[in-house]
């Protein structure tokens, strides 16, 4: 059986998707800035996508930019607002402990430049505490920006109350809510939010395509200077089949919305409950305020990176709990951020569910891993160590 559990890495483009992006790669290939009809319909092709993402959000088109994906939209909402707020003299910008790297790693780079920046922390639940965040804001705030859900625990955060203290400090709110879109109700106005970041293939659209939401009367420099597209803040010739593959994988995932999620809840919670049954394992973040699709369990005395290795060779496709992508045997900032020791981070399992998850594969995942483990800890001089401890051999 061959199981795909790494949707919160990237998802299988939909049927929709690339039904609605075919037109664009075949007749109607023209330049959207072009006068002609085809350059018109390509243009039409643009705005219709960018109605389609708004209305789902509840913004405004012209509040939504297209970008190349996530760390794009992650990057100019943070670089952007950084350059404005320095003019004022603002150079303090508020965050979580365990945001992408998108997020961090901008901001490591402004730090070099002289910002200043609060970690708050996560907690073991892996969710930040709002009074954490008022204490937190200063009169040289220049940003506040959290994470919507955390892409390797699944927590969701409390972001109408994040926001409704930005809005009541009055400091700009930026959320990365690449986990999130199309995978939970949103609605930036109800959420309080300034700036969101989303990206087409954590939700059944093609790659390359993200966009960034930027409420009205938040004037962003340039992304990049060129031409007019994106109202000439981010120029160059628009991907007019990503564009709408993207909106319409959004329109496809919230219309269905509620069903997916209940029934990837029930899929998760059967994971994690046959996953827990092996001994010494634990959850990862809170179990009902996280993403319906995601599951983060760490066994101990276990390499999550050979995990992974045997799971593939079952056909089952998963993440861990290391940086392996960084090329680094550094655990996760994350899973270090809600308290774990380095040993047992390092024996991390991530399995993340889509809508199309069956219960059969459910089953096929908790049948697998168990005799997994067991072969590991055999072989892992941790677990004999593990087990003295414990007094268990
Ligand atoms: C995937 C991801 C990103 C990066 O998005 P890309 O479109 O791949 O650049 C940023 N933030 C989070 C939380 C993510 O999961």
């Amino acid at each position: 059986m061959q199981v795909y559990a790494d949707n919160a890495a990237t998802t299988k483009l939909s049927k929709t998707a690339l039904d609605a992006m075919m037109p664009y790669l075949t007749e109607t290939f023209g330049n959207a800035s072009s006068l002609y009809s085809i350059g018109q319909e390509a243009h039409h092709g643009v705005e219709a996508a960018r109605e389609t993402v708004a209305n789902v959000l509840n913004a405004k088109p012209e509040e939504i930019y297209f970008t190349s994906g996530g760390s794009e939209a992650d990057n100019w909402a943070i670089k952007g607002t950084a350059e404005l707020m320095a003019k004022k003299g603002k150079k303090h910008i508020i965050t979580s402990a365990f945001e992408h790297h998108a997020v961090l790693h901008t901001l490591k780079k402004l730090e070099q430049y002289g910002f200043e920046v609060t970690y708050l922390p996560v907690y073991e639940n892996g969710i930040v505490k709002p009074e954490d965040l008022e204490n937190a804001i200063r009169e040289d705030t220049a940003l506040v920006t959290i994470m919507y859900a955390n892409n390797e625990i699944g927590t969701i955060q409390p972001i109408r109350e994040l926001g409704a203290i930005c809005r009541k400090k009055g400091v700009w709110f930026h959320t990365d809510a690449v986990q999130a879109a199309g995978h939970l109700p949103i609605d930036v106005e109800k959420d309080n939010i300034d700036m969101l970041s989303m990206s087409a293939h954590k939700f059944h659209g093609p790659k390359g395509i993200g966009a960034l939401y930027c409420k009205k009367g938040i004037r962003l420099p340039n992304l990049i200077e060129g031409g007019a597209q994106e109202r000439g803040r981010r120029a160059g010739t628009e991907s007019v089949y990503a564009m709408a593959g993207m909106a319409a994988a959004l329109k496809e995932a919230n219309d269905h919305l509620e069903k997916n999620m209940v029934k990837m809840t029930s899929l998760r919670n059967r994971l994690i409950d046959g996953l827990l049954k092996v001994d010494l394992s634990r959850l990862n973040g809170d179990r009902e305020q996280r993403l319906p699709g995601n599951v983060n369990i760490s066994f101990e005395g276990v390499e999550g990176e050979s995990l992974l290795l045997y799971l593939d060779m079952q056909g089952i496709s998963a993440s861990s709990g290391s940086a392996c992508t960084s090329g680094s045997l550094d655990p996760s900032h994350v899973l270090l951020a809600i308290g774990l020791k380095h040993e047992v981070a390092h024996g991390s399992l991530r399995l993340s569910l889509c809508e199309s998850n069956t219960e059969a594969e459910i089953d096929y995942i908790i049948e697998c891993v168990p005799p997994i483990i067991e072969r590991l800890r055999n072989m892992s001089p941790l677990w004999e160590k593990i087990q003295k401890e414990r007094g268990i051999a």
